[in-house]
């Protein structure tokens, strides 16, 4: 283990998305020992850190500012301070401020180093039960209309499951514009206040989550995960390119069984017949 904070190094500090008992170890020992804490907001993160009795300088650091605090940062780093970035809630940069820090840090010759902690797109993933072997992560989508339709026709589309956050007050309005896409029967999930006293996943589809919504107004924070559209079946795909897909694939050390089932899924394609191929041809 070594001794952290390090000088010079840039700490992405993810923290509860409700429950407070889920801040790490680790992270803990860092916000308490790093010399300046670069926050959201500082009156939000200022209560958070004094329920764990951590005493910091915070200075702010969202998306209006950032722009003037990111060169102060890194005259920070030239000047042996040690800083941790943290959110409101979760992970840094994950529809969150920090990315342009994060990148000015790496450009500048400094270190970045992730304490990872919870975030609310995997949390609603795994527990939904949907695929997560392969998935998107797709945030807040656009406001503007043209933007959103496109974000919309393409999340409808895509054979991977989804991840997208929402405000409550928005969350109808999606459920909508959802349902002019896809079956009713499409599976969804939307998690409710995870990790909080009144965890709730609604599901299984998009019509039960509907109903849900329409008689009971949400409410607190909501991440949906959009079960994928299913692959359309038979892409016209020549045998020599499945084989060198294929062999692209094993050549990264994937096993063959699992090459085939990985382009099965995208190609609908049936895994039986592309191991068949694989052992047709002698050179993969
Ligand atoms: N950086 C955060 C993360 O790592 O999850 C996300 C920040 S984003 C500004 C806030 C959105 O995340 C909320 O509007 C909601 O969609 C989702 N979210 C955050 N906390 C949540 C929770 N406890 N339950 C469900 N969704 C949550």
């Amino acid at each position: 283990m070594r001794d952290e904070p390090e000088i010079g190094i840039l700490y992405l500090v993810g923290t509860p998305i409700g429950n407070i008992s889920d801040l790490s170890p680790r992270a803990q020992s860092i916000l308490e020992n790093v010399s300046i804490i670069a926050c959201e907001d500082t009156r939000h993160s200022g209560i958070l850190l004094n329920r764990l009795k951590i005493k910091a300088s915070l200075i702010s650091f969202h998306k209006y500012n950032c722009k003037k605090r990111v060169p102060e940062i890194l005259e920070h780093l030239a000047n042996n301070q040690t800083i941790a970035l943290i959110s409101d809630a979760g992970l840094p940069t994950i529809s969150d401020p920090g990315e342009a820090l994060v990148s000015a840090t790496r450009d500048s010759g400094y270190d970045v180093v992730c304490i990872p902690g919870p975030c609310a797109a995997l949390t609603a993933l795994i527990a939904s039960g949907l695929p997560a072997e392969r998935f998107c992560f797709e945030g807040f989508l656009p406001r503007k209309t043209r933007a959103r339709k496109l974000a919309l026709d393409h999340i409808v589309k895509e054979t991977r499951t989804s991840i997208l956050y929402e405000s409550p007050h928005r969350l109808l309005k999606l459920l909508e514009e959802l349902s002019e896409r896809c079956e009713g029967t499409r599976p969804l999930y939307v998690a409710r206040e995870l990790t909080k006293k009144h965890e709730q996943h609604i599901g299984p589809n998009l019509n039960s989550v509907i109903n849900h919504f329409r008689k009971s107004a949400p409410k607190g924070e909501l991440t949906l995960v959009l079960g994928g559209a299913k692959p359309e079946k038979k892409i016209k795909i020549n045998n020599d390119e499945l084989i060198k897909e294929l062999s692209n694939l094993i050549s990264q050390g994937i096993p063959p069984s699992m090459a085939a089932k990985q382009l099965s899924k995208i190609t609908g394609i049936s895994k039986n017949l592309l191991y068949s191929l694989i052992h047709k041809e002698q050179n993969i």
